[in-house]
């Protein structure tokens, strides 16, 4: 298992990419930024020379309109009596009304004859003088005394009357609506405007709210922009330039440093009908881009914002994942009985510790408990767990830290250990103080481990493979208790790929039919006629070779195939006694070896009663045999099997009967028929009188239980005497045959006018 981890090279590289990808963004911005503000400013550049040449014409109309009306007022003017006051008002008022004029008056022999209804009549009133004086037709400017800083634009004009009389005519307008008026509508909406003499004095003036001229300050244009770049001498000086160029150019414009470094353009656009006179504007191309810039920074902050949100939550995350990921490497490396670490953790940790010491030898041991189970049942699990845990605390006071020892399951263990000089010395020493321990616990049974040992060369990779090594030699060892080491051996790997090439054959063998039954036929040595047989499995190899079963029946076992195997042997029996009763033979019982795993499938005596019934073979007919060992194997569950069975009807027999440690005492509580007794049990019991006398006495004894003895292994005809002497009655062995195919055996026994033809 690989666990969920962000390391801190990982979390360097989601901060190196999240700086990364915000800078970009930043960057883009910037260019974004640049080329908005460049194009703006190269727009503001077109567009203002023509918008200020709008609103001069707009102002000369403005002029020639007010030009035209009072002309057309002195027209009026000229037929009327000059004693008729009342008449010069009223056309005056007229005029005024129509033409936006402030006041219109009419000045005569140096009084003031007549004026329209107006507010600054006075204004004129104080300054007859100098409107006589003014040149007809031209437009002047004219201080508001009353008012300062107000500015008027003064229209005089000299009328001659029909009866020969000399008057002046003279309106007054407010300069200031000008440039508050529609006319500078437009300019206004990116620039402060002026209307101003040629030496820069002001008439009118319109601000603009985000450029800060100090209207105030002076009245004169060209003191204001000397003030606006008063920063830059440079720029300073292109005012001054730009105000001697004022009288000879209609339209000038010039782009100064203004105010904190803003970049100001200036214009100036000399009026036609009011000579002397232009309209000036300035416009801040910098605060126009402000939004833009506004824009820009927002982002840059939003950018800035959320690149420190992202640190936060990439440590955040990284804390969180790391202190989750301390909890899951807790569950998935801690074993559950003795707390210390488990085999996931020793696939890890072994690598390292490999990887760091690679000139040290090393090997790994794979060990456990005999007879576990007998600890578990004796002293209860509590206690036996309390041993495994000290299989790996003792480890780990008898080993170094670059050793390691972890529990797999059950009472399996895996270590990783130096292969020192003293590393015999210190495995002894470790199980003396596990047996200690046990003995302190008041555990008096003695604590055996069985050890498969691996030595690990320099190519060595794979620690499953290592494991398997290892575990390949524990489980060579034969289960004698002198011997507990086993080393890993050429011998042992070639066992491992005999079983590795049993295994991946045995399936497709199976559904060829290369199992075959051979039968053994069983003698009744009272009678000297065959009993009946027992059934063999033979794995006869597509070229011909034939497999005994100690190869594959061990392998089949470990690995549950048996199961299969045993019901098809069963199976392929039961088909060939009924072919033979089909053909009008005779037939014996027959024994099929069943193995465990069979017995405690659920199914099975189900499975066994549908097969007899679909052969439709008397059950006397089938025979199963138990190995005595199997009978270890859950005691009480064996027994309900075995009784369930036999209410069946089922014949049933403990095979190899005294090859293990069952004793006479377990007879009792199981309901067999036959006791088959082992071939090496017997072989020794012909041997000396005593063995002679116990196998008596077995005969005996089962004979009292009403169980029929069978003798496996018999050679010979001294065997068959004794036998014979001591109360057996029947045997199987060579001596009366040996296995062969099923058909052999039934054309030799099974065929009408075939029966009992006595040894061969
Ligand atoms: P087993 O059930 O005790 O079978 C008797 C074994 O003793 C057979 O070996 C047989 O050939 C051998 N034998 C019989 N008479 C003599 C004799 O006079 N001298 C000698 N030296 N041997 C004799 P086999 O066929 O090699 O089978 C070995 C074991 O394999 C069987 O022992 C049985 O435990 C197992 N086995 C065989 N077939 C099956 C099967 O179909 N299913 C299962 N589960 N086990 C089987
Ligand atoms: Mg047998
Ligand atoms: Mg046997």
């Amino acid at each position: 298992m690989r666990p969920l981890k962000i390391t801190n090279s990982d979390l360097y590289h989601i901060l190196i990419r999240s700086a990364a990808a915000y800078a970009l963004c930043a960057v883009v911005s910037m260019v974004f930024l640049v080329t908005t503000y460049r194009s703006y400013q190269g727009n503001v550049r077109e567009r203002q020379p023509a918008m200020i040449e709008r609103a001069r014409e707009l102002v000369d109309e403005k002029i020639g309109d007010l030009e035209r009306l009072l002309a057309e007022t002195g027209r009026n003017l000229t037929a009327i009596s000059e004693d008729n006051a009342a008449a010069y008002r009223t056309i005056l008022d007229f005029t005024k009304r129509t033409g936006e004029f402030e006041t219109v008056v009419y000045i005569s022999d140096g009084r003031m004859y007549a004026d329209s209804a107006g507010e600054n009549t006075d204004v004129l009133t104080q300054r007859i003088e100098e409107i006589q004086e003014a040149e007809s037709g031209k437009v002047h400017s004219m201080e508001n005394v009353q008012e300062e800083g107000d500015i008027f634009l003064l229209f005089p004009m000299h009328i001659t009357k029909e009866n020969g009389q000399e008057g002046t005519l003279a309106a007054i307008y407010d300069c200031s609506r000008m440039t508050s008026g529609g006319m500078f509508e437009e300019l206004h909406t990116q620039s402060a405007c002026w209307i101003i003499e040629n030496e820069g004095k002001i008439l009118s003036y319109r601000a603009y709210d985000a450029l800060d001229i100090a209207q105030v300050a002076s009245n004169n244009f060209y003191m204001q922009m000397y003030d606006l770049t008063e920063g830059s001498r440079n720029s300073k000086s292109q005012v001054q330039q730009m105000r001697h160029a004022a009288k000879d150019e209609p339209m000038q414009s010039l782009e100064v440093k203004g105010e904190k470094s803003h970049t100001c353009l200036i214009m100036l656009c000399r009026l036609e009908k009011m000579e002397g006179y232009s309209i000036a504007t300035v416009t801040d191309m910098t605060v126009q881009s402000m939004f833009i810039y506004r824009f820009i920074r927002k982002m840059l902050l939003m950018l800035g914002l959320l690149f420190l949100l992202s640190v936060i939550a990439v440590f955040f995350v990284w804390h969180y994942v790391r202190s989750v990921t301390a909890k899951m490497e807790a569950i998935a490396y801690t074993d559950d009985v003795t707390k210390w670490k488990n085999i996931n953790y020793f696939h890890k940790e072994a690598i390292n510790i490999l990887q760091n010491h690679e000139e040290t030898p090393y090997i790994i041991q794979r060990f456990d408990i005999s007879n576990f189970r007998y600890l578990n049942e004796a002293y209860g699990h509590l206690r036996a767990d309390d041993i495994l845990k000290s299989c790996v605390d003792i480890y780990q006071k008898v080993y170094s830290s670059k050793e390691l020892c972890v529990r797999m399951d059950s009472d399996q263990f895996v270590t990783l250990t130096v292969n020192d000089n003293d590393v015999n010395e210190r495995r002894e020493q470790y199980m003396k103080q596990v047996n200690e321990h046990a003995v302190a616990n008041g555990i008096t049974y003695p604590i055996r481990m069985k050890y498969g040992i691996y030595q690990l060369r320099k190519q060595d990779r794979d620690i499953d493979v290592m494991i398997d090594r290892a575990n390949a030699a524990r489980r060579s060892l034969n289960g004698n208790e002198v011997e507990s080491v086993a080393y890993y051996t050429d011998a042992i790997m070639r066992n491992m790929s005999k079983v590795n090439k049993i295994e991946s054959e045995m399936r497709q063998a199976l559904d060829n039919g290369e199992f075959q039954v051979y039968l053994q036929a069983k003698w009744d040595i009272v009678n000297n006629h065959v009993a009946g047989a027992e059934a063999l499995v033979r794995w006869i190899r597509p070229e011909g070779n034939m497999v005994f079963p100690d190869e594959f029946i061990p392998v089949f076992e470990k690995n549950g195939f048996i199961g299969e195997l045993d019901f098809y042997m069963l199976e392929s029996v039961c088909k060939k006694l009924r072919s033979v009763l089909d053909a009008g033979g005779v037939i014996y019982p027959v024994s099929v070896n069943q193995s465990r795993v069979l017995l405690h499938s659920p199914e099975y005596i189900t499975r066994v009663r549908t097969l007899l019934d679909t052969c439709q073979i008397p059950k006397e007919y089938i025979e199963l045999e138990v190995t005595e060992t199997a009978l270890f194997d859950d005691r009480d569950r064996m027994i309900s099997v075995l009784k369930a069975m036999k209410k069946e009807g089922i014949k049933l027999s403990m095979d190899d009967f005294g090859s293990g440690y069952s004793s006479l005492n377990t007879l009792k509580d199981m309901p067999f028929d036959v006791l088959k007794i082992d071939r090496e049990f017997f072989s020794e019991a012909v041997t000396s009188d005593s063995s002679t006398l116990i196998l008596h006495k077995i005969i005996e004894m089962a004979d009292g239980l009403g169980m029929e003895v069978i003798c496996e292994g018999v050679e010979n005809e001294q065997q068959v005497d004794l036998l014979r002497s001591i109360g057996c009655k029947r045997v199987q062995g060579y001596y009366y045959a040996k296995p062969v195919p099923a058909e052999k055996y039934i054309q030799s026994y099974c065929e009408i006018g075939q029966i009992a033809k006595g040894a061969s």
